[in-house]
């Protein structure tokens, strides 16, 4: 059956240590899950769940064809509970979580294991945590919940204490720009370029094409470039930022900032991650001193930090100000 998930094949290590550890009766009953944005986490979780349900796997393989096989084809296996925000980016609420409560606490349906996948576990008010957290002590037998995270920093530690962790790095370059170019008409080049604008994290870098980024991206360059030729004035660049996704942008702002660092302590270009912006970036590490640029990495990261938080309270003056400073590098 084509349609069961697939985990993308640097998590093959992952799943066959799983594997063993449920071979040997050893599987914890709860798994936190995390790594940064877009390397794939939940799909690897979803597949884990799916071999677990599956009535005949061969070693990380399900069967494809039995009973539960076919239900998580179809998207309804009843032992299968994943529990995310009613809405993208909003907080998990504590009746989602008492309502969890019951499918833990009943018999699995197909005889088997009962998974629940929770993502993003960072999205729970105390309310919320409380709430899982009896769950996560007493699960019962052949219960697996697995939490997925990319802001690790934002799960409290009650929570992370009843885990156990399991820490998703990026992949190889080598193979994160193979499965790019499977999935998207790039060449090996371009394939490298929009990894390292994206992290080194492939399904992020998939997005970005798939969401034409790329525009974005541009006109975001193109602004930076524009402030240090004084073609145009910081408030004139953050107004006409004002309708993207600034969490985005501040992070492409940061990455662009240490290049910059890392370019002017190594005195060598190779070093530079944002070769889009190469030129750009030479000039700027030729002409400023490191310590000019890390305090403005440090006001970067603080303004993306509030921004993810939700607790800032006037995006487009903060930015105003970020950007000045950045006409000032060069002075
Ligand atoms: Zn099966």
């Amino acid at each position: 059956m084509s349609n069961l998930v697939n985990a993308y094949p640097w998590f093959a290590d992952k799943t066959e240590h799983l594997v063993a550890l449920h071979n040997q009766d050893r599987l914890p009953h709860a798994l936190l899950i995390h790594g940064m944005h877009g390397i794939g986490k939940a799909l690897f979780a979803k597949s884990f769940a799916q071999l677990l349900l599956c009535q005949s796997p061969t070693g990380s393989a399900t069967c494809g064809c039995c009973k539960a096989c076919e239900l998580n084809a179809a998207g309804n296996h009843p032992d299968l509970f994943i529990l995310e925000p009613e809405e993208a980016g909003k907080q998990l609420k504590v009746d989602q979580v008492r309502g969890l409560g019951e499918f833990i606490y009943s018999t699995a349906q197909q005889g088997g294991y009962r998974v629940v996948i929770i993502d993003p576990a960072d999205a729970m008010n105390i309310a919320s945590a409380n709430a899982l957290l009896k769950m996560l002590e007493e699960p019962g037998s052949d219960t697996l919940l697995m939490l997925i995270t990319a802001k690790m920093g934002q799960v409290l530690p009650t929570i992370k204490s009843r885990c156990q962790h399991i820490e998703c790095t990026v992949p190889d370059e080598s193979e994160a720009i193979n499965w790019l170019i499977t999935e998207s008409d790039l060449d090996e080049a371009s394939a490298r370029g929009i990894l390292q604008i994206n992290r080194g994290a492939p399904k992020e870098a998939l997005a970005y094409l798939e969401r034409n980024q790329g525009e974005v991206r541009a006109q975001f360059i193109r602004g930076l470039t524009d402030i240090l030729k004084q073609r145009r004035s910081p408030i004139e660049v953050a107004q006409a930022w004002q309708k993207m996704d600034l969490e985005l942008v501040l992070g492409w702002f940061y990455s662009l900032l240490s290049d910059v660092a890392r370019c002017s302590l190594c005195r060598n270009d190779s070093v530079l991650r944002n070769s889009d912006a190469g030129n750009m970036l030479n000039a700027v590490a030729k002409k400023t001193d490191p310590v000019t640029i890390f305090k403005l990495m440090d006001k970067v990261h603080e303004e993306r930090r509030a921004i993810v938080l939700r607790q800032n309270p006037n995006k487009q003056l903060q930015l105003e100000c970020l950007l000045m400073e950045w006409a000032a590098v060069l002075n």
